[in-house]
């Protein structure tokens, strides 16, 4: 099931697409196949007389509409899932519109395109719909069993099911799934019952039949109006759901309608309709109290709004409830900046890193709280902190007032310390930064991005290289500090190329020609590597 998305910030990180597994993929069964495959007994009693009917539009991505046959094989699907509900609670599944939907990466991961699925706009007026995707080959899928959880995304009470489709998988298991997130959808939750449709795991032989509790739950949750949402929920209802979730408790499962409250409270705020965003998180911790995300959400709605006396609030709310909740407590300093309490800030920053020593973008914040107060020299401690911890933090704006003499004076503290311990990477960041903030910005990147490939930090080295070089593009302590970082990251042959520009400007680059014999020795071609080197000796100035 989906948590919920847990706090606002987190949004753009949904979007990045995982690292797909690449593995030979076995063929796709024909429908005949899955029909045939199709053997499980689905227990059907009498249908009750009040039926009731969820109109279902279904959206197919691009590599799903290979095979020919695809509308038939969601018909298929949606006929058989529909037969279960009408078995258990004569709910069925009307299928209306099915179309063809490109905006989703396949191979990427199911919550990118659960989320792409939620912020799709749709002007239908079906109750649900239902994404229809063809990932190709899963690792630890099998045809005997498969995490419910990779293979379908649902929001309790949400209007959105994304399916996943691989070759591996017994038909029984696509319909298994289906059901499974549709119950998720009614406000089922995970049981532990292995016979259960709401098992976590979806097996071949097992779940033909819902648990008893999960049974009731969609029950009494069966006339939800999907396109009314979680608004549409009566008291009563929701104290029934909230009763029925208190008995079936379990440590690792939420209440569905907190988190349908919660969800509708992202959608809305992404929506910018503040007040309608509030007003879904008040509804969340009027029925758990202690939803850290919630405050959290709420505050950065209420700063965004200007209200920061109640933003504060809310963020010291999230915090008591969960001091590790992500954001809260840099939020909370920025909050307490806005209000003018510099002093309050410094405080929190620093309770902040007490909890997590390296917590970079609290020791920036903590930099520029303290440079607010004028505590300059504490204030270049904090900085130097954040950019050994992050070395991008170097890029950010850093507040620094104070006068020239202090800088100056702080400055040539900080080169007598790189004179004495030139191996000393936080000593090269300190001193990169406080040129920065004097505005020897490209003086300052460079000595930062030494200090960060002495510290091992290459990643952040190179953005720091990389901003520098857009500035001085034919530098050359930049150009050999470029290539070296290159190969340090193992991208030995783009790292060969740049040390073989270095030696095309200048024939007698001793420390070029060593690093094409690093770059080839790493790639382990020997005696390319001893020729370099043997370059290098050379051109080398006669020193030892
Ligand atoms: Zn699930």
């Amino acid at each position: 099931m989906n948590r919920g998305i847990p706090a606002l910030l987190l949004i753009g990180a949904l979007l990045l697409p995982a690292l797909a597994g690449v593995a030979a993929e076995p063929p796709t069964p024909t429908l005949e196949q899955e029909v045939a495959d199709d053997t499980w007994a689905w227990h059907l009693p009498e249908p009750v007389a009040s039926a009731r009917t969820v109109r279902l539009k279904a959206v197919a991505g691009p590599r799903f509409r290979a095979s020919e046959d695809w509308r038939e094989r969601i018909a298929r699907r949606v006929e058989l899932t529909s037969k279960q509900f009408e078995a258990d609670f004569a709910i069925c599944l009307e299928l209306g519109e099915v179309e063809p939907w490109d905006g989703v990466d396949e191979q990427g991961e199911l919550s990118a395109a659960f989320h792409a699925l939620w912020t799709r706009p749709d002007s239908s007026d079906a109750d649900i719909i239902v994404a229809f995707l063809h990932t190709g080959h899963m690792s630890r899928t099998t045809k005997e069993r498969a995490d419910a959880e990779s293979l379908g995304r649902a929001s309790p009470f949400g209007r959105h099911i994304a399916l996943r489709d691989t070759p591996e998988l017994a038909a029984q298991m696509k319909i298994h799934t289906f059901v499974h997130e549709l119950g998720h959808l009614f406000g089922a939750l995970h049981s532990d019952d292995q016979r259960s449709l709401m098992h976590r795991y979806v097996t071949r032989d097992g779940g033909a039949s819902f648990d008893l509790l999960n049974g009731e739950r969609i029950w009494r949750a069966r006339e939800f109006d999907f396109r009314g949402g979680v608004a549409a929920l009566t008291g009563e209802t929701v104290q029934g759901l909230g009763q029925l979730y208190e008995a079936g408790h379990r440590p690792d499962e939420e209440n569905p309608v907190v988190m349908a409250w919660h969800n509708a409270g992202v959608e809305l705020t992404v929506a910018r309709d503040f007040e309608g965003a509030l007003r879904a998180y008040d509804a969340a911790l009027a029925l758990d109290p202690d939803k850290a995300t919630a405050h959290l959400n709420r505050g950065l709605i209420l700063r965004e709004l200007g209200r920061l006396t109640e933003a504060e609030a809310a963020l010291r709310q999230a915090l008591d409830c969960d001091s590790g909740v992500p954001g809260a407590s840099i939020n909370l300093a920025d909050t307490l900046m806005r209000l003018g309490r510099v002093g309050d800030a410094i405080v929190e920053m620093e309770r902040q890193i007490i909890r997590r020593p390296k917590d970079a973008p609290a020791w920036h914040l903590l930099g520029v709280a303290r440079a607010a107060a004028g505590q300059i020299e504490e204030a270049i401690d904090a900085y130097v902190q954040a950019v050994v911890f992050d070395g991008s933090i170097a890029l950010r704006p850093m507040l620094m007032p104070g006068d020239a003499a202090t800088r100056a004076r702080l400055s040539d503290e900080a080169q007598a310390r790189v004179d004495a311990e030139p191996e000393s990477g936080e000593a090269r960041v300190r001193l990169g930064l406080l040129w920065r903030l004097q505005d020897q910005r490209l003086a300052g990147l460079t000595e930062a991005a030494r200090g960060l490939e002495l510290l091992g930090d290459y990643h952040g080295a190179a953005l720091l290289c990389t901003s520098a070089l857009s500035e001085a593009p034919d530098d050359r302590g930049l150009l050999h500090l470029s290539a070296r970082l290159t190969l340090a990251a193992g991208r030995h042959d783009d790292a060969i190329h740049l040390f073989g520009d270095l030696v095309a400007r200048d024939k007698t680059d001793a420390a070029a020609y060593r690093g094409l014999g690093d770059a080839y020795k790493a790639k382990g071609m020997l005696s390319t590597a001893l020729k370099y080197y043997q370059q290098a000796q050379q051109h080398e100035p006669a020193d030892e």
